[in-house]
């Protein structure tokens, strides 16, 4: 049995690559994140190999004694790091990811052509809550459900919660979705939970990109209003690729949400768990309880606000104005340019971040912002000073794009940052191995 550089040293040699491009460039995309180098050991190990359908004490498969200990471990760790009571939530550790999470919550309990509400995709929100256009229905949650999205008060880049129980009382939804994969600022759960209790709809939250921030408590707490939390495991809380969803264990609007939600996963919509995700998970939640783990979430929320005063002093447009969490949302078109070119120019210069719709924009395609996280370099050790000259070589970046001067002249600086960045210590953590 060979090892993989041998086996294969096709795949090796791509990996290796991969892993120069992480290591080398600045990694500012806000759903990325670089894990342990204990949570990818336990994602590599022997775990990969075992069928074990079913939940603890009831698979159909035998010899599943280890991995009932390590789910029931997880649904622990999961239960401890949000801070809830595990006799009133409980918690399903098995989705393959966030996507299939949300779908599951859906699938439990919804019927067929029931009506939903989430955050308008060219608004912040995610496809899996709904997003279709006026031509076709993209995200198969509105092909099998009926969706009305809400969308931010152009004005103040703020969710437009006016509108959206305006919206809501006509529509009876029954199901409401905060949370969002572009929106810099908290949800106001108070406000959706009044909004979904008048019209009688669950309420949901997707916390997949702050799950973190709330584990560290650096941002609202979800669980105090919400009746279902929904996750990806490997954003802001560090963990490897995977999904989680929590649920209250009293019946809400006369669902049971443990028998539904768990029948949903399997044999709803999956087959055997993936045990290598749900050990590395666990290694992600026993590290989420950790002071070091809210001194860095904490570090996430500094660096990100270090940033965005350092664009707006640069003259910049953010949605919303600012930021209350692990991202920034640069409003380019004030600027005459998209989003698209500037991603592009950056690239170039291993600076990694992506293109994004900001409110108003004609055209998904040329999207007017860009959309800028402090996750992952806050792992390997940036602050606040590193986040200010960021902001500084995006600004380079733009100016290029602007100037149209060819790609690399004039980034001589940024060029030479990223030379000290990688040859000395300062990005040498063990988070990348
Ligand atoms: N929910 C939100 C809010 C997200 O931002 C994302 C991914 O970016 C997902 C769900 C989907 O997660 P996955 O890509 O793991 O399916």
């Amino acid at each position: 049995d060979h090892g993989l550089c041998e086996a294969d040293p096709e795949v090796s040699s791509i990996i290796k690559k991969e892993k120069e491009r992480q290591f080398k460039s600045l990694e500012l995309i806000a759903s990325e994140n670089f894990t342990s180098r204990a949570v990818m050991e336990a994602v590599g190990s022997c775990l990969t190999n075992k069928y074990s359908e079913g939940l603890p004490d009831k698979r159909y498969y035998g010899g599943n004694e280890h991995i009932d200990e390590l789910e029931i471990l997880c649904q622990k760790r999961a239960l401890a790091a949000f801070h809830l009571d595990e006799k009133k939530w409980g918690i399903n550790v098995q989705p393959l990811s966030g996507s299939p999470a949300n779908f599951e919550v859906y699938t439990a309990i919804l019927n067929p052509h029931d009506r939903i509400m989430g955050l308008d995709l060219p608004h912040g929100g995610h496809l899996s809550h709904g997003f279709m256009t006026p031509k076709r229905r993209v995200s198969g949650t509105s092909i099998y459900f009926e969706s009305m999205p809400y969308r931010l008060d152009e004005s103040t880049g703020l969710v437009d919660y006016d509108m959206l129980e305006k919206t809501a009382t006509l529509f009876r939804p029954k199901l409401i979705i905060a949370g969002a994969s572009a929106y810099p600022r908290d949800f106001d759960y108070p406000r959706m939970r009044k909004i979904a209790d008048a019209v009688g709809a669950f309420l949901m939250m997707d916390m997949a990109h702050i799950s973190g921030l709330v584990a560290a408590s650096v941002v609202a707490n979800p669980f105090e209003y919400c009746d279902i939390v929904t996750t990806t495991t490997h954003k802001s809380l560090r963990g490897p690729r995977g999904g989680m969803i929590f649920f209250k264990k009293d019946p809400v609007l006369g669902v049971d949400l443990e028998s539904a939600i768990n029948n949903a996963v399997f044999p709803g919509l999956q087959g055997g768990p993936h045990n290598h995700t749900i050990g590395g998970l666990a290694v992600c939640l026993k590290h989420a309880q950790s002071p070091e783990f809210k001194a860095y979430q904490n570090q996430v929320v500094s660096n990100c606000r270090a940033l965005a005063n350092r664009l707006v002093e640069l003259g910049y447009t953010l949605v919303s104005g600012g930021t209350d969490n692990h991202l920034v949302l640069v409003d380019l078109r004030p600027l005459g340019i998209d989003g698209a070119r500037v991603e592009k120019i950056l690239d170039m210069a291993s600076i990694t971040l992506n293109k994004n719709s900001v409110p108003g924009d004609k055209s998904a395609l040329v999207p007017g912002g860009i959309r800028i996280g402090s996750p992952a370099m806050t792992t390997r050790g940036f602050k606040e000073k590193e986040f200010i000259a960021i902001a500084d070589f995006i600004h380079e970046g733009v100016q290029i794009t602007i100037d149209a001067k060819g790609l690399v002249s004039g980034s001589s600086k940024l060029q030479e940052f990223l030379k000290f960045a990688v040859s000395s210590d300062f990005l040498l953590t063990d988070k990348v191995s």
